[in-house]
């Protein structure tokens, strides 16, 4: 089976464990660097990005996660996973860290006071079917992406229309928002189809 992990250090570990798991997918929480190395594929739940790169530091995690996302480990990041796998983080703590991955800008807290948290229907590409309804806590947004980055959802209308709220480069997806609390489980499996692709890739 593919082995899905989901980083453990803090945030919505177990919603994500049980979106994730499923036929021929065995999942692993992952709080030590002999953990991460046993998973094909991780997510990164949303919490705190701050707190997520402390413990990242205390834990070990922090550059053996930077060397597996950068080597092509499919990562999937939301909200605080989101902020994880930004090359650049506006707004974050002078001494927050990020794994990096995905080329573009992102601001933490983005949406303001007013709509803190919300929820909107988004189109999303790549999933097939209805748009998503997306649940937003105090979420960032994608201020920009670098050429090698498809922008896959964008907020519709209210005061924050138009910005990337989902994208993907290479191996790498992240959203924003949070697919594991509204039972579409879309996103997962589209994410498990991208793990098993690359891995096929990687044994033919
Ligand atoms: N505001 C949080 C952060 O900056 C993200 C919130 C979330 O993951 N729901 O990390």
């Amino acid at each position: 089976p593919l082995v899905v992990g989901v980083l453990a250090l803090q945030g919505d570990v177990r919603e994500h464990l049980r979106a994730i798991g499923g036929d021929g997918v065995t999942t692993l929480p992952v709080r030590r660097p002999g953990e991460l190395a046993a998973v094909d594929a991780l997510v990164i739940p949303g919490g705190e990005s701050t707190t997520m790169s402390n413990l990242a530091i205390a834990f070990d995690l922090l550059d053996p996660l930077r060397e597996r996302i950068a080597a092509g480990m499919p990562t999937y990041g939301s909200c605080a996973g989101m902020i994880m796998l930004a090359d650049t983080v506006l707004d974050g703590r002078p001494d927050q860290r990020s794994f990096g991955g995905i080329d573009m800008v992102v601001r933490r807290n983005a949406f303001g006071r007013q709509v803190d948290s919300f929820e909107s229907t988004v189109e999303f590409a790549d999933i097939g079917g209805e748009p998503f309804h997306a649940v937003f806590i105090r979420a960032p947004w994608v201020e920009s992406v670098g050429p090698q980055v498809r922008v896959l959802a964008r907020v519709a209308g209210g005061p924050a229309d138009g910005r990337i709220v989902a994208v993907r480069q290479g191996n790498l997806l992240a959203t924003a928002f949070h697919p594991e609390l509204t039972g579409d489980l879309r996103v997962h499996r589209h994410f498990v189809q991208m793990a098993r692709a690359a891995r096929a890739a990687r044994t033919h």
